[in-house]
């Protein structure tokens, strides 16, 4: 499963059109807030759980400055404050996109 097509739409989020055909609209705000890197979701290392601390939000918190294509699995978003460790797989995105847009 691929995107097919990544688009940002309006000023707040991305439309993701996969190659089954399938949108996916995901918002910055999702897309941040599920930031899949570990000092954002925390790890899991021999069944103890280090969960992040909880920080100060810096401007551009919720502003995407760049994404960038990751091999041919994943991309990585660049946030506003400066954020980049996150790799966002194509099934993750999937995923978030999925539990978005059941409304
Ligand atoms: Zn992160």
């Amino acid at each position: 499963m691929h995107p097919r097509s990544i688009k940002r739409s309006g000023t707040d989020g991305l439309t993701i059109t996969w190659d089954d055909g399938h949108v996916s609209p995901l918002t910055f705000h999702l897309l941040r807030d599920e930031c899949p890197c570990a000092e954002c979701k925390g790890e899991t290392v021999l069944l103890h759980t280090y969960k992040p601390q909880t920080r100060v939000q810096l401007p551009g918190h919720y502003e995407l400055k760049s994404l960038q294509q990751v091999g041919s699995y994943a991309v990585q978003i660049t946030w506003g404050d400066g954020h980049a460790t996150g790799l966002y797989s194509w099934e993750y995105l999937r995923k978030l996109g999925e539990s978005d847009g059941k409304k």
